[in-house]
């Protein structure tokens, strides 16, 4: 590392959970990370304030209309405003960006994200919604990318904490030794709750999450376990691996952030706090691994690890989930959107926490699947899911 020139970092969704995890990361690094963009949706103030302690190039404000009302009098000099989605993938694509971290929430992310791998760009993929949607187009562009140049370094790096253990455990063998990949599920808020009580969940209740602090949608996408659904697609293309290669296991301690057995049965793990820095840092130092801020696991003290299987009847996005990691195509992009749509619904009170899935499935059995999308196909089922949980709340 030393001599080195300081990785530049563009961190979109800076206001974020991850992405003010993000800063810390890279405020603890001793100039070996350095933010050159930030980004943010509406909370601009924040931006401005991240802004003045990290002076980058570039501060990206994605909603022109919070922008145009935003005095921007304190934005450091030699910061360059830039706005909207445009505003996005320039900033994604720019010449002073080594690394960036996709830290945007839900299908918003995914045209920064795509915009920064094709410019190149390492990314470091917090934003799972990538994958869910545009899976296939992202596969086949880093398969074509692996076989012109086999021995070219990852350039598509999880931050997910799962997907971050997987990757970590892969590292003890070689890919086709990998069996099987469990990604491992705290469970949520209603692991332990009977059926009948789920109906009457409560916006507050769906919120409280025991083990991780994290933005809101991810947060009920957890409470229903779409997550883990979202998650197994996302296991799917980032590690090119069948859905019969896939198993969620409920670990309700998240201790273990996920395993990989190989061939052989050994089954690998990563262990660590339920701390999002690690796999962040992880992936932007990739492939060192450096001194860092993440909380360390206190082995003075005693440890229950406990596993129970997954219940696909109390959390029927599972099997959502998995249906649409064998499916690929267009069902990732309706699924996600069908399912943006219908937690917003939920937060607003228009929707019950149980039709959540139930919804989602209809609109994904009802839609007009097709193998081999273009983005553009993809971002018009987009837009057709959202309309349709729509005219089902409104039903
Ligand atoms: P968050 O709600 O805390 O932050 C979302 C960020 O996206 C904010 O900076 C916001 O300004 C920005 N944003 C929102 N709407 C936007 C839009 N339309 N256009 C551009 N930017 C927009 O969310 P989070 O918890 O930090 O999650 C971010 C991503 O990381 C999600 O994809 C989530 O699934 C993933 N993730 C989060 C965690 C976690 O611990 N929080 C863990 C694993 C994966
Ligand atoms: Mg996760």
């Amino acid at each position: 590392a030393d001599g080195e020139p300081p990785r530049r970092v563009a961190v979109l969704g800076s206001s974020g959970s991850i992405g003010r995890n993000t800063i810390e990361v890279i405020r603890a690094s001793g100039g070996r990370l350095k933010a050159t963009v930030l980004s943010a949706h509406s909370r601009l103030d924040q931006l401005i304030e991240q802004a003045e302690l990290l002076k980058p190039k570039f501060v990206v404000a994605s909603d022109e209309q919070a922008a145009a009302e935003q005095s921007w009098k304190k934005l450091p000099k030699g910061t360059e405003l830039l706005v909207g989605p445009k505003g996005l993938e320039q900033a994604a694509s720019c010449d002073e960006v080594d690394v960036v971290l996709a830290a945007i929430v839900g299908a918003a992310g995914v045209r920064s994200t795509l915009a920064a791998l094709k410019a190149g760009k390492t990314v470091a993929l917090a934003n799972k919604e990538t994958l869910v949607t545009a899976g296939p187009l992202v596969r086949k562009m880093l398969d074509a990318e692996r076989k012109k140049n086999p021995a070219a370094p990852e350039r598509l790096l999880p931050v997910d904490s799962e997907h971050s253990a997987v990757f970590q455990s892969m590292a003890c063998g070689r890919r086709d030794e990998v069996e099987k990949i469990f990604l491992t599920a705290s469970g949520g808020p209603f692991r332990t709750w009977a059926r009948e009580h789920l109906a009457q969940v409560t916006v507050d209740e769906a919120l409280a999450h025991p083990t991780w602090d994290m933005g809101p949608k991810i947060t009920i996408d957890s409470a229903t376990m779409m997550n883990k659904a979202l998650e197994v697609i996302e296991a799917r293309w980032l590690f090119d691996t069948p859905a019969e290669r896939i198993q969620v296991l409920i670990h309700p301690q998240s201790i273990i952030h996920s395993m990989v057995e190989f061939v052989d049965g050994s089954v690998v793990a990563q262990l660590g706090r339920p701390d999002m820095k690690l796999p962040i840092q992880y992936a932007l130092d990739y492939p060192r691994r450096l001194a860092g801020p993440a909380e360390r696991l206190d082995w003075t003290r005693m440890h229950e690890l406990r596993f129970e299987p997954a219940d696909f009847d109390r959390f029927p996005a599972l099997a959502l989930g998995f249906e649409v990691a064998r499916q690929g195509g267009t069902s990732g992009a309706v699924l996600n959107a069908a399912n943006e749509a219908a937690v917003q619904s939920f937060l607003e009170g228009d929707l019950h926490f149980t039709e959540i899935v139930p919804a989602c499935r209809s609109i994904l059995e009802a839609h007009d699947y097709e193998a081999n999308p273009t983005l553009q196909r993809l971002e018009e089922l987009d837009l057709w899911a959202r309309e349709e949980i729509h005219s089902w709340v409104c039903a």
